[in-house]
């Protein structure tokens, strides 16, 4: 079976984790093969150096090197270089860097120098932490660079402006009210060798949960990435990012008031009703009402405490993906497996 997953950081990472050990416990499934289209539009410039933070998140996690509390980053990770670069008065601070994270950077930044594409770098990384052995690929949405801005009113009678999504996320904390977010240099961007064709050639594709506006919703402004969903023969299953209509983590509710609607899985839902199929919803979110007639949605608990709880819920949407692709006119339910 292969399945393609669109992915954030934290949120996607660690769904994806839990389906690769949900396929792992899993017989008949074990071989199945995961492609993952990363984010980019988090991608900054720091210190000279590319910094990709949720292909990090994705490739740490599915790597085993995570710092498990904080989501992000490496384990038994240190700070000199940053303590380094404080003593000179080097901008900005706020963007946490510890060394072992930056020897992540250090390589990307030199081999994209050497002319490598992100898609080859990413590759190179992800070899280190096998992820291609474990049948994972994670591909960058695009190899061009994509940056999420952040539209925020001025001070005063100050115009309004745009900053780059890492501040508004992490020295913000989002805290100003964003108006609007744009995705910097999306129009001259192409998706990334294989993304359109892991979409149009999967036999399930799954939505983790991931930031719907500023992680799902930037891979689905990738030119052609939702032209394929629509068109893809495989069902799409999502799960909510949202627990009683909060987000576990981070400022999703934020991002949501950003573009108008409000923090509900019947919302999350409505950013993806023509493509999306299956959808996963808290317990705490039950009331199915409001949601599209032909969009199956079943109900659990959907917090990821572990890679245990993550398994379970990963293993329903795989299992709710096979079940409607069984009732699609013309499809094998056996294809691929
Ligand atoms: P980011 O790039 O690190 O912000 O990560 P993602 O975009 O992949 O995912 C962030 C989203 O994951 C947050 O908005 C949360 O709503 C969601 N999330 C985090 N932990 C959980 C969890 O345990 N269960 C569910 N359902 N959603 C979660
Ligand atoms: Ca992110």
């Amino acid at each position: 079976m292969r399945i393609t997953a669109l992915a954030g950081g934290v949120g996607g990472a660690r769904f994806l984790r839990g389906l690769r050990a949900h396929l792992d416990r899993t017989p008949t499934l074990s071989n199945a093969t995961v492609t993952v289209i990363g984010n980019t539009g988090d991608d900054i410039n720091l210190f000279g150096l590319r910094v990709c933070p949720d292909l990090d998140t994705v490739m740490y996690t599915l790597g085993g090197a995570v710092h498990e509390d904080q989501g992000w980053g490496r384990a038994d990770e240190t700070h000199a270089v940053q303590g380094e670069l404080a003593a000179y008065g080097a901008q900005p601070q706020w963007f946490g860097l510890g060394d072992l994270d930056l020897g992540t950077h250090i390589a990307r930044s030199q081999w994209l120098g050497q002319g490598l594409s992100l898609s080859e770098v990413t590759a190179r990384l992800c070899a280190r932490w096998g992820l291609p052995d474990r049948g994972i690929r994670l591909l960058p949405m695009t190899d061009s660079p994509v940056e999420t801005h952040v539209v925020i009113d001025g001070d005063g009678d100050a115009p309004a402006r745009a900053i780059h999504f890492q501040e508004w996320w992490v020295r913000m904390r989002a805290g100003v009210p964003a108006r609007n977010f744009i995705a910097v240099g999306m129009d001259r961007a192409a998706a990334a060798p294989g993304v359109l064709e892991a979409i149009r050639e999967a036999d399930v594709i799954l939505l983790p949960p991931s930031n719907p506006v500023v992680s799902i919703g930037i891979i689905l402004g990738v030119p052609g990435v939702r032209d394929a969903l629509r068109g893809s023969p495989a069902p799409v299953v999502g799960v909510s990012p949202l627990i009683a209509g909060a987000p576990v983590r981070g400022h999703a509710d934020a991002c949501l008031t950003a573009i108008g609607l409000e923090s509900t899985a019947q919302a999350v839902a409505g950013l993806y009703a023509d493509f999306l199929d299956g959808w996963l919803i808290d317990d705490a979110d039950a009331p199915a009402l409001g949601f599209a007639p032909r969009l199956e949605v079943q109900t659990r608990p959907l917090w990821m405490r572990d890679v245990e709880p993550a398994a379970d819920i990963a293993g329903e949407a795989v299992n709710l993906a096979v079940k409607l692709r069984r009732h699609r006119p013309g499809a094998n339910p056996l294809a691929g497996e």
